[in-house]
């Protein structure tokens, strides 16, 4: 999409400090990391958010979630980690491009706020 944020830094005309790659996804650190290690990893394809997903999009969904398991075991985290996909305003979706946010290196709360 010509406007979208994600979709720019994934053709790279955006810089963004990108971990990993593949064809079908791009890892990259959070501008605004809310915890020592912060990456957004999204698919290269525009898909609005989480709501739009199905199960033809499988096999992207199992891509994304073994780069986010190896991602975490690489950034040195024992602790463990959060992953997040906010959807909508309420949820503080801020930018409308999937994407799933690998969070850790510090103790997280929860209920979220
Ligand atoms: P969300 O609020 O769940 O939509 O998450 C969007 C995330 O994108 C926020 O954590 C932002 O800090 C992050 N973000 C926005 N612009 C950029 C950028 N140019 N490079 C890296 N991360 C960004």
């Amino acid at each position: 999409m010509a406007d979208c944020l994600f979709c720019k830094i994934a053709a790279k005309e955006l810089d963004a400090d990108i971990v990993y790659e593949t064809d079908d996804l791009v890892a990259f650190r959070d501008i605004n990391p809310m915890a020592p290690t912060h990456i957004l990893v999204i698919p290269r394809r525009h898909i609005d958010s989480a709501s739009d997903l199905g199960a033809s999009d499988g096999e992207l969904l199992g891509e994304i979630f073994e780069t986010i398991a190896k991602l975490a075991s690489q950034s040195g985290i024992p602790g463990g980690h959060r992953i997040v996909t906010n959807v909508g305003p309420d949820a503080g979706q801020s930018v409308g491009h999937l994407h799933f946010h690998l969070i850790g290196g510090r103790g997280m709360s929860w209920p979220p706020g």
